[in-house]
């Protein structure tokens, strides 16, 4: 096992790193930026070293400012959390040749992964089923408007190297191809630097459900469950919960087993999602995820299973501590994301939070880094923390939401909790009756 690690994020994901850390026994190292120099996750490191300015480009992403930190503090091995350096091959790379232990995947497999043209094609390799679509990149106007005509309107122009949502847009109809398709290349340039996009089909009322896998780096692979992420605003999932409302029984075990197959096959190693869209009872691969996920408290809750651990002995070489048959999963569980955000506007809410009480009680879980009288930057991701709640059933268990919602105070900021409060009431949610659409429509009618 690691002597030290160091943690090469911030916010509530640093915060949760270090914490199955120190359970592990293992000395942390926090990085920040200087406006992160009072964030919690600096105050609960072991030690910290300041990686530079607030901008992420020159702190939280300069790879060459973590290698010193590593070196200073004598360091073994990174774990890089989510977003950031999470998904850089290069860095997996550098981290290596530096004799130094990335806590996630190979490199290859990221890269592979990382590029959803790959990813797709690699999918149908495994035997995974995918949404149907142009089977590659597109290289214009016309080949497009080509290939969509064999699939149908109404598609969807996706960036390959694509992410948050970003670089994404809808054609409903020739007509509309032409301005769908230079929007979304222009928008994967700009925040991708490739202006690589493809076609695929869009599915009018899916839900996205996906598998947590996890490779132990030793040849093999298993599922821990599904997690329905249908919840989302701008392609971007503010609700999660397992199981998923729309599975029938036995579903999660036969794409789960598939899934984990698949993942063996790659010789895949460490934690990873394999997302898909759910459709009149069939699954169809959209992309994976090889890094943790925001959402994986979910999976905890059902599991009893600590992620980050796992993670963490498969790069130290340890396996996991588990094998499938042991993994049984209990009761519903849900994960609100909180940001600092108009819940009306959806606008970022920076400043100082002037009160904090977090909820509590049987099966209530916050994962944060918000305490009372932190000043929230404004150069970085909104999320400041999440709710996570377990019950034995998910009526239980959205009762125990809309108890702990009600708890929950945070003055001096705006935040999403009162969009929770409101979702919670709702009868679609309630039977569980919603798809990635449902959201944006219900918000637009508020
Ligand atoms: P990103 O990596 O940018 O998050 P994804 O491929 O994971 O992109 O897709 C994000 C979300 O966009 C999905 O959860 C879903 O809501 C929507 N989406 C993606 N592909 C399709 C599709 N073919 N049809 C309908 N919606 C889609």
């Amino acid at each position: 096992m690691f002597n030290k690690v160091l943690i090469a994020n911030r916010g509530e994901i640093a915060v949760r790193v270090l914490r199955a850390c120190k359970e592990l026994g293992i000395q942390t190292v926090a990085v920040h930026s200087t406006a992160d120099a009072d964030a919690m996750h600096v105050r609960l490191a072991d030690e910290s070293v300041c990686i530079g300015p607030p901008p992420a480009r020159e702190s939280y992403l300069n790879i060459p400012q973590i290698l010193a930190a590593c070196e200073i503090t004598g360091a073994e091995a990174v774990h890089p959390g989510y977003g950031f350096l999470s998904e850089n091959a290069r860095f997996a790379d550098i981290l290596a040749a530096h004799k130094l232990t990335f806590i996630g995947p190979k490199a290859d497999h990221i890269r592979t992964m990382g590029d959803k043209i790959e990813a797709k094609r690699t999918a149908v390799r495994l035997g995974l089923p995918i949404v149907p679509g142009s089977n590659g990149g597109v290289e214009d106007v016309a080949d497009a408007r080509r290939k969509a005509g064999e699939i149908g309107y109404p598609v969807l122009i996706k960036a390959a190297a694509g992410g948050g949502g970003r670089g994404m847009k809808v054609a409903e109809s020739a007509d509309r191809l032409e301005e769908a398709f230079n929007t979304a290349r222009a928008e994967a340039r700009a925040a991708f630097g490739d202006g690589t996009v493809y076609l695929e089909k869009y599915l009018a009322h899916p839900r996205h459900i996906e598998f947590q896998v996890f490779g132990d780096g030793r040849g093999a692979a298993i599922h821990l469950g599904e997690r329905d992420c249908s919840l989302q605003r701008r392609h971007q999932k503010i609700w999660e919960e397992s199981p998923s409302p729309a599975l029938a029984p036995g579903q999660r075990e036969e794409m789960g087993n598939l899934v984990a197959k698949a993942m063996a096959e790659l010789g895949y190693s460490g934690a990873g999602t394999i997302e898909f869209l759910f459709e009149d009872g069939k699954f169809y691969f959209i992309e994976m995820n090889t890094r943790l996920q925001v959402e994986h408290p979910v999976t905890e809750a059902l599991t009893g299973l600590d992620l980050v651990v796992e993670q963490i002995r498969v790069a130290a070489g340890e396996g996991l501590s588990v094998r499938q048959s042991d993994v049984k999963f209990s009761g519903h569980a849900i994960e609100c994301r909180i940001n600092a955000e108009d819940p009306a506007t959806f606008t970022p809410s920076p400043g100082r939070i002037t009160y904090y009480h977090p909820p509590g009680g049987l099966g209530v879980r916050i994962d944060s880094s918000a305490y009372q009288g932190y000043r929230i930057p404004p150069y970085y991701d909104s999320l400041i923390g999440k709710l996570i709640v377990h019950g034995r059933t998910r009526e239980e268990c959205l009762a125990r939401l809309k108890r702990a919602l009600g708890e929950f105070v945070v003055d001096g900021i705006s935040t999403t909790i009162p969009l929770f409060q409101k979702l919670v009431d709702e009868p679609d949610i309630i039977s569980g009756n919603y798809n990635i659409h449902w959201l944006e429509r219900r918000l637009a009618s508020w």
